[in-house]
């Protein structure tokens, strides 16, 4: 018996590079008019990257992607010789845009009708806001590296919704688009595994998820035969 589904966010529900370059490109304008030199200094590409240097220096905070952007502007900041920065101001442009994604056609139809009939939750490695886009309404909890200190695939999220579940591993299905994060977290922990593949990517190898679906909608009738009844 399914109890409980729980869902990736990037990559799984909609497509997260392109925004992600977006509020990246946005960040650096808005950069342009206050701080020039940083821009000047870097490309948006060259600003990401700078997170690696802070993962570097501070691996504890590897999992937090909002203070990784955070300490790589503040880097950015200190290298362009800017003593005063406005690093919350700058991350809010970055953040807002970072959010306007727009979920695959098929997310909302899928989850509500999914929700009826089995509690949904999130787990996410991302920064992405539920609220802002649109869709915390089916989800009767979201989970995100940031609060609980852990990213995917270790087991501590996945632990975490399992206890506010109240329900056994086998009883949980993990839906999610990354092989390592997603699957091999989540089978790890004992809970079913569904791998979504909307590209028609290859298996990179390792054990593969217990089913692989090109979209949402195979879901139902995954969950369905799983379950040895009709839908
Ligand atoms: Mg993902």
């Amino acid at each position: 018996m399914i109890k409980a589904i729980t869902f990736d966010l990037d990559d799984t529900l909609w497509e997260v590079w392109p925004v992600v370059e977006r509020a990246e490109q946005l960040l650096h304008d808005w950069l342009a008019t206050r701080y020039p030199r940083i821009p000047e200094r870097f490309t948006p590409l060259e600003l990401r990257e700078l997170s690696d240097e802070v993962i570097a220096a501070r691996p504890e905070i590897a999992h937090d992607r909002t203070l990784l952007r955070k300490e790589a502007l503040r880097l950015a900041a200190a290298r362009a010789d800017y003593p005063e920065f406005d690093v919350e101001g700058a991350f809010s442009v970055f953040f807002i845009a970072r959010n306007a994604v727009e979920p695959f056609a098929d997310v909302r139809p899928t989850l509500e009708r999914l929700a009826r009939r089995y509690t949904l939750a999130s787990l996410s490695n991302g920064n992405a806001d539920l609220r802002l886009i649109g869709l915390h309404d089916v989800f009767a909890f979201s989970l995100n590296a940031i609060d609980v200190g852990a990213a995917k695939p270790e087991s501590l999220m996945f632990d975490l919704a399992r206890r506010r579940l109240a329900a056994r591993p086998e009883q949980i299905v993990h839906v999610g688009d990354d092989p390592e994060h997603d699957v091999f977290g989540a089978a790890k922990v004992g809970f079913r595994t569904v791998w979504v593949n909307r590209t028609g990517r290859d298996w990179p190898g390792g054990p593969r998820a217990e089913a692989e679906i090109s979209s949402l909608v195979e879901l139902e009738g995954l969950l369905a035969a799983w379950e040895g009844g009709s839908p």
